[in-house]
């Protein structure tokens, strides 16, 4: 699979999260790729959140071909090994995967780039 372009964008109308599956709602900071795979161009989109774990937080164990399930198992376990006495289970539970990102992010001081395209 070849990358042929990445980048960080501002929606123009609705997408469906690669990572998540979920929503990403039109005017949202998104990440947007392209690749090639085998003569057929995919183009992916996701949360700027979801994106930005999946590449920096070392727990999470994404292959090139992106599982939803295993994001949602790597959210969970990060969670339960990190997070489970700040958050209970209900508390946590009320966060979209995305928001659930963003607190991860901010746990382990990473800081967004700042290729934002608005
Ligand atoms: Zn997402």
């Amino acid at each position: 699979m070849n990358v042929l372009s990445n980048k960080q964008v501002k929606t123009r109308k609705p997408h469906c999260c690669a990572y998540c599956g979920r929503k990403i709602e039109a005017g949202a900071i998104a990440r947007v790729w392209v690749c090639e795979d085998g003569g057929d161009i995919q183009r992916n989109c996701a949360h700027f959140f979801c994106d930005m774990a999946a590449t920096f937080i070392k727990e999470f164990e994404q292959d090139e071909y992106i599982d939803s399930n295993i994001f949602y198992d790597d959210i969970h376990e990060y969670y339960t090994d990190n997070l489970a006495d700040v958050f209970t289970p209900e508390e946590w539970a009320k966060y979209t995967p995305e928001e659930q990102c963003g607190i991860i992010l901010g746990c382990e001081n990473v800081s967004p780039q700042s290729d934002i395209l608005i």
